[in-house]
């Protein structure tokens, strides 16, 4: 296996280029039948909770087995030296064995392509998991030569966002949710991924939003009455609003935007692919879980006011929702974040909207308990998020 450094308009990244071998049907499928059964080929099951240490492995299979079809960036090194890998799958990633990674990106096909993370919380464990399925599943179409609209896209998907909060959260703390950097001037270890991209940051309310982005006077006055009535009738969340500041929250949002190497990264990542016109980078899917319930989000999160294109968000979600509530028959709520879940400061969501310019952007809360992970929680979910892409792929 050869590893290069991809420096490529500006995409900055470490690519794994296996040599070009025959890719193996019979053993793809096996690996598909992993996500879908729980077997362990190459290492992993996929219907529980793997170490770090497993998915990396895993990952480093695949790439090996289908190096046509799966390249793996890696973005570099957390605070506790562990790696944030992107996962890009695709026919469009077929490259001949002799030529770099920047000559070959240039061969490529123009596809619309889909970003998709997860694992940005600690303990929200079964999201890298679903994550890792979707990968199992995109591989195991790809290479048996499917045609849907799952195999005529491109894909970059980061199955674990946070690989340090997660292996606390599965070691010592189950429901650690930040990350494990530190910083001077405080006590508390760990950081909000979720709550550090450079999108209104410090807006804790929207009094504080940037004067360009902040809209007419009216607008604001509007808004402020609305966050105050939001705040009234659900005064849990102000809470977790005002954490975002609190260093021991488990909100916080870091002592700067971007502070983190995790939103960091995975930003520029991202904010490459819309600037290289061949990628046409369309959709982004965030994978999260919660207790209690289920929802299908869109921006905006940081103010109750609605998107530009909120009718077609909110027509997409709806369709979305009503094709994820025949899998299992849970219905998600959805909607914008600030009006469906809460309001909060420096969402990644809102920075793909607002700054990376991609409007279909979603965020899935899915079904969890926090506890342990058990296999048909996985299934259902994986199989809720396959119906909501397959809907969202079609429109
Ligand atoms: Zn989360």
């Amino acid at each position: 296996m050869k590893v290069y450094t991809l420096n490529h308009r500006s995409i900055v990244a470490t690519v794994f280029v296996c040599s070009l071998i025959i890719v193996d049907v019979e053993s793809a499928a096996l690996i598909e039948a992993a996500g879908e059964t729980g077997s362990h080929e190459g290492g992993i099951d996929l219907t529980a909770i793997s170490s770090y240490h497993q998915i990396v492995k895993w990952l480093g299979h695949i790439s090996e087995t289908y190096p046509s079809t799966v390249q793996i960036h890696d973005l570099g090194r957390t605070a506790e030296n562990r790696s944030i890998l992107v996962v890009e799958i695709g026919r469009a990633a077929e490259k001949p064995e002799t030529s770099s990674p920047a000559d070959a990106r240039k061969q490529l096909v123009t596809r619309p392509s889909v970003f998709l993370d997860a694992g940005t919380h600690g303990r929200e464990q079964i999201t890298v998991t679903i994550a890792l399925r979707l990968i199992s599943k995109l591989i195991g179409a790809i290479t048996r030569n499917e045609t849907s609209q799952f195999t005529e896209v491109k894909w970059y998907i980061t199955p674990l966002v946070n690989p340090d909060g997660y292996e606390y959260s599965r070691n010592i703390a189950r429901s650690w949710r930040k990350n494990r950097s530190t910083h001077p001037g405080s006590s508390c270890t760990g950081v909000d991924i979720n709550r550090n991209w450079r999108v209104h940051w410090d807006s804790d309310e929207p009094e504080r939003v940037p004067k360009d982005t902040a809209g007419s006077a009216g607008n604001k006055i509007l808004s402020s009455v609305a966050w105050l009535w939001s705040s009234f009738l659900h005064p849990e969340n102000t809470v977790r609003q005002l954490g975002t500041m609190t260093p021991c929250s488990e909100l916080y949002g870091g002592p700067s935007p971007f502070s983190e190497f995790e939103s960091r990264s995975l930003s520029q990542f991202i904010l490459n692919l819309t600037r290289v016109p061949a990628e046409r980078l369309e959709s982004c899917f965030s994978l999260h879980s919660m207790t209690g319930n289920q929802e299908l989000l869109f921006p905006y999160g940081y103010k109750i006011d609605r998107v530009p294109d909120y009718e077609a968000l909110n027509s997409l979600a709806r369709d979305m929702t009503r094709e994820m509530a025949k899998v299992a028959g849970r219905q998600y709520k959805y909607g914008g974040v600030a009006e469906t879940l809460y309001q909060s400061s420096g969402l990644q969501c809102d920075w793909i909207y607002s700054v990376a310019g991609v409007n279909r952007t979603f965020v899935v809360e899915v079904a969890d308990n926090f506890r342990i992970a058990p296999a048909g929680l996985i299934s259902k979910a994986f199989g809720e998020l396959w119906a909501a892409l397959d809907v969202l792929l079609k429109a």
